[in-house]
């Protein structure tokens, strides 16, 4: 794992390359976002809905940050826009590698799509955010597609992305084995804990809050939340 924090060009290539050729063959379903699992996409939207409400200013809660603007990374065909953040957030923007699902997207979400500002077409290792423009930046099951240096320098982007009291949260698979794993295919790397608390440090970010999701399948790789600003 040593080259996972080398900038060497080849190797990034390859690494980006592979995941853009198995995520262009996926079709633009629920389905194809969850490769295969569309069934467990409520019980993942519920807790993260859970999570995100203990943060944001809404209800009784405690939490400071405000509603008006998120942003989708790794949007995909708009499942998380849809279902958590457009019924949360009063104007969502999204990001996402392929075209082909932001299309889908625009049907795919339905009579809100209008409150959808932005539908960005890039990766998330060439985008940075407007400064100051966002209350929530949510990444779920696509910072594993980017290598520690990527990752670590996003993460800075994002953190001036936000506007004040807003939050980034990761949400992604975690190894539970001591080791980060490397899966080549979909070419994206199975990260432990620890080591996405090590790249948050390595970004001068804070955590915020951090749990894994507690109701999940047994049969599927555990899952971490991570609210960090
Ligand atoms: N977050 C969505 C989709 C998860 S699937 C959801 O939970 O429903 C992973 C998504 O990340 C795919 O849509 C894929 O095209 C996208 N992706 C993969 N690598 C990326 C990168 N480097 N930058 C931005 N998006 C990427």
């Amino acid at each position: 794992m040593s080259n996972l924090n080398e900038e060497s060009l080849p190797e990034n290539e390859k690494f980006y390359g592979d995941a853009k050729q198995f995520w262009e063959e996926m079709p633009s379903t629920v389905d194809g976002m969850l490769g295969g699992y569309e069934e467990v996409s409520p019980t993942d939207l519920n807790e993260s809905k859970t999570f995100l409400r203990s943060l944001i200013k809404i209800g009784k809660s405690k939490g400071q940050t405000g509603r008006v603007r998120a942003l989708d990374c790794g949007a995909g065909n708009g499942r998380i826009t849809k279902r958590l953040l457009l019924p949360l957030f009063k104007n969502v923007d999204m990001v996402e590698l392929e075209q082909k699902f932001l299309d889908t997207a625009k049907t795919f979400i339905g009579a809100e799509v209008g409150r959808v500002e932005k539908f960005i077409c890039s990766g998330l290792q060439d985008f940075s955010p407007d400064p100051c423009h966002y209350d929530l930046i949510w990444c779920q099951w696509v910072v594993c597609h980017l290598t520690d240096d990527h990752l670590i320098a996003f993460l800075k982007r994002c953190q001036t992305g936000l506007a004040p009291n807003g939050i980034i949260v990761m949400k992604e698979n975690v190894s539970i084995s001591d080791k980060t794993e490397f899966d080549s295919n979909d070419s994206s790397f199975l990260r432990t804990e620890e080591h996405y608390v090590d790249i948050i440090n390595k970004a001068g970010l804070t955590i915020v809050k951090q749990q894994r999701q507690k109701k999940w399948r047994k049969d599927l790789f555990a899952m971490v939340m991570i609210a960090v600003k």
